[in-house]
């Protein structure tokens, strides 16, 4: 008996592990399992919304997997620690040859699995770790002198030659297992509807905002590259604007995989050079972020790519500007508004994003990790790798990072990519008895009820400046 475990890689087509194990179960059939760890998740700082998000996919893989006769197993194990034993003893209990998985690579999720690669070698069990969540896996990308690349730009070329060379295709989903009488005798966990889990956010999973299962993945990847790629250079860094494909918490879970979205992508070729193109540009963002969570395991720790910058930072450590800024209460109507999306779908456009992470990190001088951490534990998307690059490149202390000196100044930014105003009354509704750019104004804001600023932004934006430029 074959048994996969699934992590963040909720789908059937396209699953290596998956593939994989059926393939080499032959007529002995293939059993899934995942575990519950939601101690472990509060440790990871996991959103409520994107555990609710993950488990609701999990309700629609079973019905998936039991269309192929391949029962799935629910176990709890509260931390990464307990996961081996749990492991263990199901794949005792299922006569067990062989262990299935797709890669994951931050460290922890490393360190959990060197440990149940150990046990299982121990009782002569062997595991096959593939890789599902990336294209290229770590180490596949790397510069003439075999190092991992820091810099992007580079990275992303020979990423995508690479790409060229191989033509990888996405695999489907694996033809149904020959029923045994050792599956037909193993009960079927049902994935609890709800979980006990102590983070507190006020952004909730709505299936309506959020529809779980790869059916409904896939109708948003078709209709975005039907309707929306060719516009997404134009639009997509403005927040009015729905332009973007909003797929990050699929590809979060691995409702869907990279491969997938770039062979999606292809099927436009006749009108983009696609690989070339900017969406193309922000998968190889994503398998960017996980190479250097690899390759330099001291960003997972939270350290900064660049400890020599951050060690000119004095970060301020004020309360009451981080909580006016969680709240979305800075005055800012700019960035206040992207907070209160965020608190209200679990979701922030990329654009606002970056505003918001400047806005912090280099005018109110907060520590990038409260805003990571903040962020984690809000967002449906939340991703290690990719909100740590996310903040480190805002601080200017993350590999190929926005340079010191360009802090985002909140009114230039709504200028430029929310001249309407229309994004600010969407999140912030009293704005909407005022038009364009005086929707952006904080004096004028500040006449229907938003606060007033709570920092001068000349003040200190030299401030921070002086900070910087400062030797460490
Ligand atoms: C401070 C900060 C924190 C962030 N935290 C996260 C996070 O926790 N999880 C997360 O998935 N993304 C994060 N991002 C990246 C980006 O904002 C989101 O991936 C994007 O907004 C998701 O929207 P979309 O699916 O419509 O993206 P699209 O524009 O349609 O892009 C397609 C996919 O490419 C990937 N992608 C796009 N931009 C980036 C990027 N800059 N870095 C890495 N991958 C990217 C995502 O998987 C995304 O779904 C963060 C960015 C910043 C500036």
């Amino acid at each position: 008996m074959k048994l996969v475990w699934f992590r963040n890689d909720i789908r059937v087509a396209d699953n290596p592990a998956l593939f994989k194990a059926c393939q080499d179960a032959g007529d002995k059939g293939v059993v899934a399992v995942a575990l519950l760890c939601p101690t472990q998740w509060c440790q990871h700082d996991e959103a409520p919304v994107r555990v609710q998000f993950w488990m609701a996919n999990l309700r629609a893989l079973h019905h998936e997997l039991a269309a192929l006769n391949i029962p799935l197993k629910v176990l709890r194990a509260e931390t990464f620690s307990d996961v081996p034993g749990q492991l263990l003893a199901l794949a005792e209990q299922i006569q067990c040859d062989g262990l299935y998985l797709n890669r994951e690579y931050c460290l922890n999720e490393n360190l959990r699995d060197q440990q149940v690669v150990e046990q299982f070698h121990q009782v002569s069990i062997p595991v096959y770790g593939l890789h599902g969540d990336v294209v290229m896996a770590p180490g596949e990308i790397l510069n003439g002198q075999g190092n991992p690349f820091r810099v992007f730009t580079p990275f992303s070329k020979a990423w995508r030659r690479e790409y060229l060379a191989r033509g990888p295709v996405p695999l489907p989903a694996p033809s149904p297992q020959p029923s045994s009488s050792l599956t037909a005798s193993l009960t079927v966990d049902e994935v609890p509807a709800a979980i006990d889990y102590p983070i507190y956010s006020e952004s909730q999973w709505s299936e309506a905002l959020w529809p779980s299962g790869t059916q409904a993945a896939h109708q948003r990847l078709q209709h975005f590259v039907a309707e929306k790629v060719l516009s997404y250079g134009a639009n997509r860094d403005m927040p009015a604007i729905a332009g973007t494909s909003t797929l990050s918490p699929y590809l979060s879970c691995g409702v869907l995989s990279p491969r997938q979205c770039l062979a999606a992508l292809a099927s436009v070729s006749e009108h983009i050079d696609w690989l070339d193109s900017q969406w193309a540009t922000e998968i190889i963002w994503r398998e960017f972020y996980r190479h250097l969570m690899m390759h330099f395991p001291a960003m997972n720790r939270w350290e900064p790519f660049k400890p020599d910058v951050e060690a000119r930072i004095r970060w301020l450590d004020d309360d009451r500007l981080f909580d006016a800024w969680c709240h979305g209460e800075t005055g800012y109507p700019i960035v206040d508004a992207g907070m209160k999306q965020l608190l209200a779908t679990g979701w922030m456009h990329n654009r606002v994003r970056m505003i918001v992470a400047s806005f912090l990190t280099k005018l109110l001088r907060q520590d990038w990790r409260r805003g990571a951490q903040f962020f984690m534990q809000h967002l449906i998307d939340g991703d290690f790798a990719s909100n740590l690059g996310g903040w480190q490149w805002s601080a200017s202390v993350g590999a190929d990072a926005a340079p010191y000196f360009r802090i985002f100044n909140p009114m230039r930014q709504a200028e430029r990519f929310d001249p309407q105003g229309d994004y600010v009354a969407r999140w912030l509704p009293e704005l909407t008895a005022l038009e364009g750019m005086q929707r952006h104004d904080p004096v004028a804001a500040s006449t229907l009820g938003r606060p007033l600023p709570i920092i001068d932004y000349a003040q200190a934006r030299a401030m921070s400046l002086a900070d910087y430029q400062r030797s460490a």
